[in-house]
């Protein structure tokens, strides 16, 4: 589903990312674990096409995102393209990035109607829907800042849902949480893994990881380290850095 190979990314001199492949396949969770600075939010972010790529590509069901291809040379996409392709990857960010003048359902409805053309009726009850699916019907015309943080972290993920996306991007989605606040942001993600929804969820939830995950990737330094079943990385890891890494964490 997701294909990503010999990813480079530099910031200036700073090379961020320096040669990742990743294969995340349909209906997988994969968790992508590592210490502070080594690329993990640029990782998803270049899946996204919100960082250009220096070399390598991005693909998601087979189809090249943030550019085309023309013989041998790659070609970046009209912006208007992009936005289509980034409907088909959902993101879900560490502080929720609601529209803070819009209801909870507004936030739903608006971009299935702007960005898939689907009828304002259709949209409030997909809307409706997805919002029972994270456990807050009864939130659908408040305002974001009369939720709590875990609240709506949940609305976000319904949000992304709304789009139907191919795959869902999380980039620590519970590290701005008050703790008692995780649980149920967690639970949500967990029920999505059940149902199949493709994801890459950055964490550092280890107990997260061990429970949902397929494949476990620790990142360090712009390149993946290693990676496997979550019973292989997290307690029988090869690697002198995955150890240091897990020594801290755990
Ligand atoms: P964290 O766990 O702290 O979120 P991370 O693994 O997500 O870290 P990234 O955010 O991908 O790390 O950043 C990797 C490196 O790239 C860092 O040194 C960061 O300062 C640098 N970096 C990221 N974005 C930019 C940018 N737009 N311009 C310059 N440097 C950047
Ligand atoms: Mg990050």
């Amino acid at each position: 589903m997701v294909q990503v190979r010999g990813l480079h990314k530099s910031f200036g001199r700073l090379d961020v990312l320096r040669g990742v492949d990743l294969d995340v396949p349909a209906g997988s969770v994969t968790v992508v674990l590592g210490p502070s600075g080594s690329g993990k939010s640029t990782l998803l972010r270049a899946i996204n096409h919100l960082e250009r790529l220096d070399r390598g590509y991005v693909a998601v069901d087979g189809e090249l995102i943030g550019y085309r291809r023309s013989g041998d040379r790659l070609y970046e996409l009209k912006e208007r393209e992009v936005l289509r392709q980034r409907t088909g990857i959902g993101f879900v960010f560490q502080n929720f990035n609601l529209f803070p003048h819009l209801t909870v359902l507004e936030n739903l409805v608006e971009a299935p109607i702007a960005a898939l053309g689907r009828p304002r009726a259709e949209a409030r009850a997909t809307a409706l829907g997805l919002l029972e699916r994270v456990g807050l019907a009864d939130k659908a015309a408040a305002y974001p800042r009369q939720l709590s943080g875990g609240q709506q972290q949940r609305v976000a993920i319904a949000r992304a849902l709304a789009l139907e996306p191919k795959v869902l991007l999380f980039d620590e989605p519970t590290s701005a949480l008050d703790p008692e606040l995780v649980g149920e942001v967690l639970d949500v993600i967990k029920d999505l893994a059940r149902s199949g929804t493709t994801m890459i969820v950055v964490t550092h939830e280890i107990g997260f990881a061990r429970e949902v995950a397929d494949t476990v990737v620790f990142m360090d330094g712009g390149v993946v380290v290693e990676q496997g079943p979550p019973a292989e990385v997290l307690d029988r890891p090869q690697h002198e850095r995955t150890r240091a890494f897990l020594a801290k964490v755990l």
